[in-house]
């Protein structure tokens, strides 16, 4: 009997764990994909990005001469339904490690194994599971720094080779057609200017990683933190979907650490960050939704979503440059650098207070990269609510950074329109993107600054030290 194998983020062939053990079978194997709503409400890009690298992925199985069944509902019900259909004995998934999921893929395990269908599920979409990090006295880890000491020795298998081979099933069974699905229905007219920046598929992520160990690695330490700089590999975009593994990153950057490359381990080190955002996401899963440490529930931030400053973070239309920059790079990528990430997230927890869960709300929309854990993690980071998060009177100064990280302002020129004679066509792509009811135009002046940078300064470390620090 064929075995069906459920791929969910694990959009790839090689260093897949529950493919390879299928293939090992030699039965055939059934590929399948289950838009299942009930479970994921995903914001436009991400949902956007999810079509693209499904339709990918059906081309590389298509290749090996084996197809992508797409179904939408609940799971259950579709796999139930596929076993009937097709006979299969067996269904195969990687693992995931959000509540939603999990609970899902519980409650399928138990029904499929009641109705006598095998039901395995497998590693691969971190490297260290999270309840194999444990600390001395039988908890989990609420500080990197010693979650780092704790993985960073340890064993990760080598990638596996992408199978040689499927065998098909003797029928196929039916599938829906992606491209019905209106996957990019909410992205509007951002789509087409989006689509221009990002790298799809297992290929696209393979080649992202030689690049980057080629080109970038040596200096990465030194230039990772400026974001006028391509400094950096890009490759969350392809993790967030499964088109690469992160052993097989891990193993690369190894190697260039053993190589000499001057910013090796600091490239893992920063891998390992992704790997402790789902360690704190299976632990504390309330991390997505509330402030991480009690008592910041209290803490008097605007929850207003469309108040006027909120709406100008949203448009890069604050008056300060590098938080606009950051922004706008938000909307014409899907992606923003790191460093900006960390300002535009202070800036409007703390000069603006406004409730982080807006922030990471509005990213949750905008990043092809959006994966909940690290989302979250980030955002509770600057708000200073999170575990192992800056302290409260750490209010980046947008300007000093701006000194600090774009003193050629590369950066702010590469996002800014407003005001140049000469601007550059990423600034003025920017107007391609938004939506027309914006209003917005490249003609318009500079906006001045919404808020005074040391009055906001000032309200926020009011408002942090009334919490009674
Ligand atoms: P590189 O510098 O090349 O790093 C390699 C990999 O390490 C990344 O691809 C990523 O998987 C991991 N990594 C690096 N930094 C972090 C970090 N701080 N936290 C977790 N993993 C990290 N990252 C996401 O993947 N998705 C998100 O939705 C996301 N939201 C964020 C929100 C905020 C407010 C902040 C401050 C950070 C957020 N990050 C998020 C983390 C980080 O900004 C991105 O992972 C990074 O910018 C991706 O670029 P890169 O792939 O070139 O990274």
């Amino acid at each position: 009997p064929p075995i069906i194998l459920w791929f969910r983020r694990d959009f790839r062939l090689s260093d897949h764990a529950a493919l390879s053990a299928a293939c090992r079978t030699g039965r055939p194997v059934i590929p399948v994909f289950i838009h299942d709503q009930g479970v994921e409400e995903l914001g436009a890009a991400p949902k956007w990005r999810l079509g693209l690298a499904l339709e990918e992925f059906e081309r590389s199985l298509n290749v090996k001469g084996s197809r992508l069944v797409c179904r939408r509902g609940d799971a259950l019900g579709v796999l139930q339904a596929l076993v009937a259909e097709t006979g299969a004995g067996a269904v195969f998934w990687s693992r995931q490690y959000d509540p939603q999921s999990m609970a899902r893929d519980t409650a399928v395990k138990a029904a499929l194994k009641d109705s006598g269908v095998t039901a395995e599920s497998f590693p691969g979409h971190v490297m260290f599971e999270p309840w194999t990090v444990e600390t001395k006295t039988g908890g989990y880890y609420k500080v990197y720094t010693p979650f780092w000491r704790a993985v960073k020795e340890r064993h990760v298998p080598s990638p596996l080779p992408a199978p040689e081979g499927f065998t098909a099933p003797q029928e196929w069974p039916q599938s829906e057609v992606i491209a019905t699905w209106d996957m990019g229905g909410e992205m509007r007219r951002g789509a087409a200017v989006v689509q221009q920046h990002v790298a799809v598929g297992e290929q696209a992520a393979l080649e992202r990683l030689h690049e980057f160990v080629t080109d970038k690695v040596e200096y990465y330490k030194a230039e990772r933190d400026f974001p006028g700089i391509d400094a950096t590999s890009h490759l969350s975009e392809n993790l967030t979907y499964g088109e690469i593994s992160p052993a097989t990153i891990w193993h690369a950057g190894h190697r260039a650490h053993h190589e000499g490359a001057k910013g090796g381990e600091h490239f893992l080190k920063e891998l390992v960050w992704r790997e402790f955002a789902w360690h704190l996401m299976y632990h504390t899963p309330h991390i997505a939704k509330e402030s991480w440490r009690e008592g910041w529930e209290h803490f008097p931030w605007s929850e207003d979503a469309e108040a006027p400053q909120v709406l100008a973070w949203k448009q890069g239309r604050t008056g300060v440059p590098f938080v606009d920059a950051a922004m706008r790079e938000l909307y014409v990528t899907g992606t923003m650098h790191n460093r900006a990430r960390m300002i535009v997230g202070s800036y409007l927890t703390k000069h603006l207070l406004v409730h982080w869960r807006i922030g990471q709300k509005w990213f949750e929309d905008c990043l092809v990269d959006w994966d909940p854990a690290a989302n979250a993690m980030g955002w509770q980071w600057v708000a200073g609510s999170g575990p192992d998060a800056s302290p409260y009177f750490r209010i980046f100064n947008p300007e000093t950074q701006l000194d600090k990280f774009d003193a050629d302002r590369k950066y702010t020129d590469a996002w800014i329109a407003e005001g140049r004679s000469d601007p550059s066509a990423t600034a003025l792509s920017y107007f391609d993107a938004v939506p027309v009811n914006w209003r917005l135009s490249p003609a318009d002046p500079y906006p001045s600054p919404i808020v005074g940078l040391a009055e906001g300064r000032a309200r926020a470390l009011d408002a942090y030290a009334n919490r009674g620090f």
